[in-house]
């Protein structure tokens, strides 16, 4: 007796080289957190305590969320159409100064909904008063990778409390939790609290979720100011020592590709499209990451930048956008896209041997999505349809470590109702942004 069967499901699966395919008619099954086998259903009934009917439906690996403010939801559509800097200095940064624990419990409450919703199913978050974001992660059921965010000016005994997240919930909630030391960008902390933090996760044996390179301005900055870019600054404090996830990148130089590439096997790239598009950022060079075999995840970073957690329409953009900036439409083809959006995201955290892949061995973390709607059909192709069609509310059914998150659309674990209303509650006190004062300041 099994504990889970996914019944008779078309199936993504890659092979050797990545290249992915659709196997019709399969069986899932499940026992404990892991995939133990799939079978296509000519090889039998399977007896399983829980079966989720899948006819119809296209099971995929759960999406990764390689670079999130989740809890940043509470503040969507404060700050649009400004500046880079405009968006740290006059929005983000004051509107954080109002923030309490509890607007980041109900705010990563409000966000695990939509990304479970739309099929993410792990997130790597970077942001404040985490041990709340940890707990609302246990509650819903998913997989993160959570780092406390801290500036140099908040001082060591700031980062030694991050620390101390870090090893109060590495592997929390059933081994779902994993943390990160998360210093914000090497603009916002100095060498020497970089190296300390470089301490702490390696006496800890975690890696370093940061900002880099976000765009060129900061390059070019850092290149004026120091001589140095911003992932040379990286290098030379010892950050890309430790397991290293780098959100955006739009500002790598050629040189930068090359350093990073003899780090390849432990750094990887959170790439946020539209995010990029939204502030004018330039984009990740994700061709030349590639060719070098720098792994790079999809990313929506936060709700304010991004207006939502939307994967698939990260997924879209990414494959659009490379196109376009190449213009070449035959670059980040179908294959590549998927396999940046499942394998790369996975190897971006540093756990390619256990997500990102639906295969025996691996993490149960399995989502299920319609195709049969008329942005679909005909269905020539589940691939084509998955990266340029699907929505997010074609996702179904999503189950995290075995547990089945969401079925039908009807989540399981979380009271949406309820979570909307705590969010709404304290709006006023959130969206006020009073003249100078603000967590930090823009100038990099
Ligand atoms: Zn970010």
């Amino acid at each position: 007796m099994h504990d889970l069967l996914i019944h008779s499901c078309r199936t993504l699966t890659f092979d050797e080289d990545g290249r992915p395919a659709v196997l019709a008619e399969q069986n899932i099954i499940v026992d404990g957190q892991r995939i133990s086998a799939i079978q296509p259903v000519s090889e039998g009934p399977v007896d399983a305590r829980e079966v989720v009917d899948a006819r119809g439906m296209l099971a995929t690996p759960g999406f990764i969320n390689t670079h999130a403010h989740a809890p940043m939801v509470i503040f969507r559509g404060l700050a649009e159409d400004v500046s880079i800097e405009r968006w740290f200095n006059e929005f983000m940064w004051p509107l954080e100064s109002n923030l309490q624990e509890e607007d980041v419990y109900w705010g990563m409450l409000l966000a695990l909904v939509e990304m479970i919703e739309s099929g993410v199913t792990t997130v790597a978050d970077h942001y404040f008063f985490m041990d709340q974001a940890a707990n609302a992660v246990t509650e819903a059921g998913t997989r993160a990778a959570l780092g406390w965010a801290v500036f140099g000016d908040r001082g060591y005994d700031a980062l030694a409390e991050t620390a101390d997240f870090v090893a109060r919930w590495q592997g929390q909630a059933d081994g779902r939790i994993t943390t990160w030391m998360a210093p914000h960008a090497p603009y916002t902390c100095d060498d020497d609290f970089l190296r300390a933090t470089v301490e702490h996760a390696k006496r800890l044996g975690v890696g370093i979720h940061i900002h880099a390179a976000e765009e060129m301005g900061q390059t070019r900055a850092s290149l004026e100011k120091r001589g140095l870019t911003p992932i040379q600054v990286l290098e030379e404090t010892g950050v890309l020592e430790v397991t290293t996830l780098i959100a955006h990148g739009c500002g790598l130089l050629p040189e930068d590709i090359e350093l990073l590439a003899r780090y390849r096997d432990h750094v990887g790239i959170a790439h946020a499209p539209k995010t990029y598009l939204k502030l004018g950022m330039g984009l990740t060079p994700i061709l030349p990451l590639r060719a070098v075999g720098i792994p790079v995840g999809l990313a929506t970073d936060g709700a304010v930048s991004n207006n939502t957690l939307d994967i698939l329409e990260s997924l879209r953009l990414m494959a659009m956008l490379q196109k376009h900036e190449a213009r070449n439409p035959e670059v980040l083809t179908i294959p590549e896209a998927l396999d940046m959006a499942f394998h790369g995201s996975a190897q971006a955290l540093g756990m390619a041997d256990r997500l990102g892949k639906l295969a025996p061995g691996y993490l149960a973390d399995i989502i299920l999505i319609d195709q049969s709607g008329t942005h679909c059909q005909p269905l020539h192709s589940a691939t084509a349809s998955l990266v340029y069609n699907n929505r997010a509310g074609d996702v179904q059914t999503v189950i995290v470590d075995g547990n089945v998150l969401m079925h039908d659309r009807r989540l399981l674990t979380l009271d949406k109702a309820e979570i909307m209303a705590n969010v709404n509650r304290n709006m006023d006190r959130l969206s006020q942004r009073v003249p100078g004062r603000r967590i930090q300041v823009y100038n990099p």
